[in-house]
């Protein structure tokens, strides 16, 4: 089997399921998202402004460094709190 990329998900049968880009995400109005350090669990909502459009959402997480312990060890997510703010404004 092909080695799997922790930043995909995949479906039952192990295809690769496509990622939204940071530009769908900005479409949908997210300007923002969450990161987490897997080193020291570190969590920080930051702007996507400085990503390309192009950029696969979870790929942000290669370019990103934990400002905490240094570890690039990072997983990057919706930023959910605004997510629900937006639902609720
Ligand atoms: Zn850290």
């Amino acid at each position: 089997m092909r080695r799997r990329n922790p930043r995909r998900a995949y479906d039952e049968k192990g295809r690769e399921i496509a990622p939204p880009t940071v530009g769908d995400c900005r479409a949908r109005g997210e300007t923002t998202a969450a990161a987490t350090c897997h080193g020291c669990h570190h969590h920080v909502v930051f702007s996507t402004d400085r990503f390309p459009d192009w950029l696969p959402f979870p790929d942000m997480a290669l370019r990103l460094r934990c400002s905490a312990c240094g570890s690039r060890d990072v997983s990057v997510m919706m930023d959910i709190q605004a997510h629900y703010a937006r639902l609720n404004a």
